[in-house]
């Protein structure tokens, strides 16, 4: 709930039960004071009521004084004066005199003479007699009247009637008395009315005696006392009323008045205090909206205008913000201790900015660094030649580029799945990857195309925080390993078959030579054959040996190919002319300056030559070309060998450099490995051979040397030059 409707609340609640308690306490005070108010005039009505009766007691009295002091009663009383009625007892009279009733007694209380006039026809028929009745019932009352003049109130025949009594005399008050004059004033709801009218009142008169008493009088007889002689009562909320007794002629209580009137006062006091609450209710609303204004003037809108600026300085970046300082009072406190805590929150937040901008700088650095680290480690990786792969609980989460090289694979494709899916045992499950030691196998691996490559895998499991089996697999291609050694067994196999021959050779001669002495000679020719033929066989298996051991040391000097050329033919020559080949060199007259082993360079070209005598039948040729050709855009020593002998068949073209690779195994001595060891000769001086042939008509092999920088170069018309040798 906001402050606003709180304070709105409050306020509302503060002020009604203030103005109620208020109301309530001044209608409580007010409604009491306007009971008093009311006893007090009921009080007064009843003190202004009995002295009205008792005005009329004594205007009664005077009345019947005048009456009774007079000699015409006088003498009509005592039977003198016949015309006295007939003159002044007229009913109009009696009635203006305010009379009811008139007795007159001799001295013998004998009635001379009665009359009762009354708008009550009942009451004045039977006044007379009702009078008579109680005056005999009740002596006391006649002697009251007669002994003495006397007056007051008595009910007669449950009429209350007021009366007066006086001697008869003379006009001058001398008697002696000649009886008693008695005056009655009816006294009956009627002529309460008039009294009551005259004092604008409203008044009851009772009869203590009388059954039918109403309640409340009935109530108050127990109060009103000889002591206590008048008491108000509220009849009503708007009523109240007064009681008191009359006193009887007799001087006993027996008649109550009863004076009700209206509540004047709380009449007047309920208005007034209605005026009060209205009034209450709109000074308080007055008094709550002013308070409310001043509430939200003086408080709550610099609250919310302080919570606006608080609102505003957390949202934006400007740490140098302050609020606003207005007054000295709590607000303003308030304020001062927000732009305090401000300037704690902006200097922890420079400091935090500071640390920060020091966590990132070392961060970045971290970051550059581990970056740089990361494509070092990446481009390590990439270079490697074996193929890396890094796993998971068995998935593939890395795999560097020989892998994917390896198979064929793009890098997506492989990261994420198992490792073992790549395996080509026909159940990937049998080729565990995880294993708690490292280890090394070989297996197969399926390519993407389906094909297949075996591989040497080494897994070495790794140790992470995260507790998953995670290992890097190195993974390497074994398939040149795998034919080497193949190629090395068969190797051995014929080195071991080609140098039991010749030994095989050897024991036969020599066993012959035991049986046949006299052959010597011949078994020595034959020895001497098989142990050159031994010995070239075992110098080429020396050769290929320090080749594939990297030792073989080059005994290199610069060199005129055509001087080498030259050696050769002079030697081969006699071979070729055995079989009637015609062996013909043709050599750049320019010297082709090479820098190389001159025997090396002997031997590669005897092998060849040799080749061709061999492989070319009988009347052939064979030509020996010596001049410049072209290698990788630079000009080189061009050695051809060609001769149109027997051919090579494509199928056998590319492994005749292969080690003990022959086409056939016509030729006697032949080891195949002649052409293996050119090879590796030519490959040693950073040179090149190639084969081209085509069977039945001959073949070329063209070795490409480097020519070293003191060989001339010249317009190739002009120093073209062909020599002959025969
Ligand atoms: P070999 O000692 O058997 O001659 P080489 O290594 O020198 O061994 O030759 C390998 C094979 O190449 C030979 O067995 C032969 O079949 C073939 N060959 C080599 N030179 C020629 C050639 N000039 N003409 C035809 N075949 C040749």
């Amino acid at each position: 709930m906001s402050l606003r409707r709180k304070t709105f609340i409050a306020m509302l609640i503060g002020l009604s039960s203030t103005m109620l308690v208020l109301y309530l306490v001044i209608s409580s005070v007010a409604t009491e004071s306007f009971l008093v108010v009311d006893r007090q005039a009921a009080l007064r009505n009843l003190d202004r009521t009995t002295n009205t009766l008792r005005d009329n007691v004594e205007a009664l009295k005077r009345s019947v004084t005048d009456w009774a002091s007079w000699d015409e009663t006088y003498q009509f009383v005592q039977g003198s004066n016949s015309e006295y009625v007939e003159h002044y007892l007229h009913d109009d009279t009696i009635l203006n005199l305010d009379v009811n009733l008139m007795i007159f007694l001799d001295n013998d209380n004998q009635i001379v003479y009665a009359k009762a006039v009354d708008l009550h026809t009942d009451w004045q028929n039977s006044a007379v007699q009702n009078f008579e009745d109680y005056s005999r019932t009740s002596p006391t009352f006649l002697r009251l009247l007669t002994t003495t003049p006397n007056a007051g109130f008595v009910t007669i025949a449950d009429e209350p009637m007021l009366i007066a009594s006086r001697p008869i005399l003379h006009n001058d008050k001398t008697g002696p008395a000649a009886g008693t004059l008695i005056w009655g004033q009816h006294m009956g709801p009627d002529e309460v009315l008039s009294v009551a009218q005259s004092l604008r009142l409203s008044l009851s008169l009772f009869d203590n005696s009388s059954s039918y008493l109403p309640d409340d009088v009935r109530a108050v007889q127990g109060v009103l006392s000889p002591a206590t002689l008048r008491t108000t009562s509220l009849i009503s909320e708007m009523n109240i009323a007064g009681y008191t007794y009359v006193n009887d002629i007799f001087q006993q209580p027996s008649l109550t008045l009863r004076l009700t009137q209206e509540r004047s006062a709380y009449l007047v006091g309920r208005e007034m205090l209605r005026v009060v609450l209205i009034t209450l209710i709109v000074i308080g609303g007055f008094a709550g909206i002013i308070m409310l204004l001043l509430i939200e003037r003086v408080i709550l809108l610099r609250i919310f205008h302080l919570g606006e600026r608080v609102r505003y300085i957390a949202a934006s970046d400007d740490i140098g913000l302050r609020l606003p300082l207005h007054g000295s009072d709590e607000l303003t406190e308030v304020a001062i201790a927000i732009n305090a805590m401000l300037d704690a929150v902006s200097e922890s937040r420079e400091a935090l900015r500071r640390s920060n901008n020091h966590l990132e700088l070392q961060g970045s650095q971290r970051m550059v660094e581990l970056e740089h680290q990361k494509s070092n480690l990446q481009a390590i990786m990439d270079t490697m030649g074996e193929g890396l792969v890094y796993c998971v609980d068995g998935l593939i989460t890395y795999v560097n580029r020989a892998f994917v090289d390896l198979l064929l694979y793009e890098v997506t494709d492989l990261v994420g799945k198992p490792f073992t899916l790549l395996s080509a045992h026909p159940d990937p499950a049998q080729t565990p990857v995880f294993f708690a030691l490292p280890r090394r196998f070989d297996t197969t691996l399926v390519r993407q195309d389906g094909t297949t490559v075996s591989v040497a895998i080494t897994s070495t499991p790794v140790e992470t925080s995260d507790q998953r089996r995670s290992q890097v697999i190195i993974v390497r291609d074994i398939t040149q390993e795998i034919a080497a050694k193949r190629q090395k067994d068969y190797f051995f196999a014929r080195a071991s078959h080609d140098l039991r021959s010749p030994l095989t050779n050897i024991m036969t001669r020599l066993y012959l030579l035991g049986k046949k002495p006299e052959q010597l000679e011949t078994h020595l020719k034959i020895l001497n054959q098989v142990t050159t033929h031994m010995l070239a066989l075992v110098n080429d298996l020396l050769d290929i040996s320090r080749f594939e051991r990297g030792v073989t040391v080059l005994n290199r000097r610069d060199l005129v190919l055509q001087s080498v050329v030259e050696q050769v033919v002079e030697v081969q020559q006699a071979d070729a002319e055995m079989k009637n080949i015609e062996l013909t060199a043709q050599l750049s007259e320019i010297p082709l300056q090479v820098y190389g082993d001159p025997v090396r360079l002997n031997q590669v070209i005897t092998n060849l030559v040799s080749n061709a005598v061999h492989y070319t039948p009988e009347g052939g040729q064979i030509t020996i070309e010596v001049g410049f050709g072209e290698r990788d855009g630079e000009k080189c020593a061009l050695v051809c060998v060609a001769d149109t002998g027997i051919g090579i068949a494509p199928d056998h073209l590319e492994h005749i450099f292969d080690p003990f690779y022959r086409v056939s195994s016509e030729r006697e001595g032949g080891s195949g490995l002649g052409l293996y060891i050119v090879q590796e000769i030519v490959q040693l001086h950073g040179g090149e051979i190639n084969v081209t042939s085509e069977p039945g008509k001959g073949t070329t092999f063209s070795v490409h040397l480097h020519l070293s920088g003191t060989t001339e170069t010249a317009p190739e018309s002009t120093l073209r030059s062909i020599h002959h040798l025969e």
